[in-house]
């Protein structure tokens, strides 16, 4: 039996996901019970968690191998002592979402399409989260007032037909306030599809019931991005809670955060992408580790995500590979970083590398300006 069918036996509401928020790990002390810890240990937890708070589902501790001081989970969602270590380039906010929020909770940056932060909490709060400046501040959800007025700048504008419902973790929400939301979006004619961006799948896959997915139904179109970061967060658990959304009609997509010492290197992310597809989940994202405080031990060069996407495009099916992303500093926005397969052109050919470095030519049209 692995440990989580272990637990999953001695505790009788396991797969009830409020008892597993209500269960969360929040101080040193309860994880101590649950986990072994040194004195030094838990002083530096307890250093850490002046900065930013720890939670954590039963669920997503038990994947945790404790005989592995490296284990990719416990890195996710314990505190190191390495989070209150200074680095210059650590920013409050940096990709400006504040600068680009025209109103409370909405951060309007591409034409199209809005991220919309609903609430604050988490089942389980990511060290390398990125919106750390606000997720875990409390368990605040968007009270009615912040969302009509939410509601009425998307009314405003009709440019908007995608609206990324994020936080926090919009899926830690009752149903029925998920449902107020969802419907008050579906109200506006122009609004066209509905994302949830959601950890859950992840870290508290008992929360995706019938229930959810029979109220989410009632919405499409809907689609939803999850965050799987190593192959050890794909369990039995995590794979049923995929099937059922996908099952459910709704496009099911994944983002990955580049983690030194967690994924940072082809094989991990290979085994990731493969099973993430055969769960039906189509990878998105790659995206470098953003600046924010407190998370520089995480990031890697921009190479190293450049060379893994090189290392899987042309290698495994061409929907597995992730499309690597720099979030840029200031609010730039999403920005792909390619290793560049280019070598020259002219107006005769372009001259290009392959997905393994054999040189091709493909020779361009000869009167392409002409009118036809
Ligand atoms: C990521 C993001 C989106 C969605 O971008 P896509 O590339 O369409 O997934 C929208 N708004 C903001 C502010 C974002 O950071
Ligand atoms: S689930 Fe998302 S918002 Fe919540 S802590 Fe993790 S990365 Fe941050």
């Amino acid at each position: 039996m692995t440990r989580t069918e272990q637990l999953a036996a001695k505790y009788p509401d396991w797969d009830n996901w409020i008892w597993q928020v209500k269960h969360r790990i929040t101080s040193v002390d309860t994880l101590s019970k649950w986990f072994p810890l040194t004195e030094k240990d838990k002083s530096d937890i307890g250093q850490c968690l002046k900065f930013f708070r720890m939670g954590i589902t039963p669920y997503y501790l038990s994947l945790i191998n404790p005989d592995d001081p490296d284990d990719p989970v416990k890195k996710q969602c314990i505190p190191s002592i390495m989070e209150t270590y200074p680095c210059g380039d650590d920013q409050t906010d940096p990709l400006n979402e504040d600068g680009d929020s025209p109103v409370p909770h909405i951060v309007h940056r591409y034409p199209d399409r809005v991220l919309f932060l609903v609430t604050l909490k988490c089942s389980t709060y990511c060290r390398h989260c990125t919106r750390r400046r606000l997720v875990g501040e409390g368990d605040r959800i968007i009270g009615e007032a912040a969302l009509q007025n939410a509601l009425k700048y998307i009314r405003r504008h009709t440019e908007v037909r995608d609206v990324l419902i994020s936080g926090g973790d919009p899926l830690v929400m009752a149903t029925g306030k998920l449902e107020h939301i969802i419907q008050g979006l579906r109200d506006i004619p122009h609004v066209d599809i509905v994302r949830i961006g959601t950890r859950v799948p992840v870290v508290m896959p008992m929360r995706i019931t019938d229930e959810l997915l029979d109220m989410l139904k009632k919405y499409q179109p809907i689609w939803i991005n999850t965050h799987f970061n190593h192959p050890n967060e794909i369990t039995p658990a995590s794979s049923k809670a995929c099937r059922k959304i996908a099952d459910a009609g709704i496009p099911l997509g994944n983002q990955t955060v580049l983690l030194r010492g967690i994924n940072d290197n082809t094989p991990v992310m290979k085994d990731l992408m493969y099973k993430l597809v055969h769960n039906r989940v189509r990878p998105y994202y790659l995206y470098q580790c953003d600046l924010s405080r407190g998370i520089s031990h995480f990031r890697t060069t921009v190479e190293t995500g450049i060379k893994i996407v090189h290392d899987l495009q042309g290698f495994i099916s061409g929907f597995a590979v992730p499309k690597f992303v720099i979030d840029a500093p200031g609010g730039g926005g999403k920005v792909p970083i390619n290793y560049n397969y280019q070598i020259s052109h002219d107006e005769k050919e372009y001259v290009f590398e392959n997905y393994e470095g054999k040189i091709y030519r493909y020779p361009e049209p000869e009167r392409y300006d002409e009118k036809k």
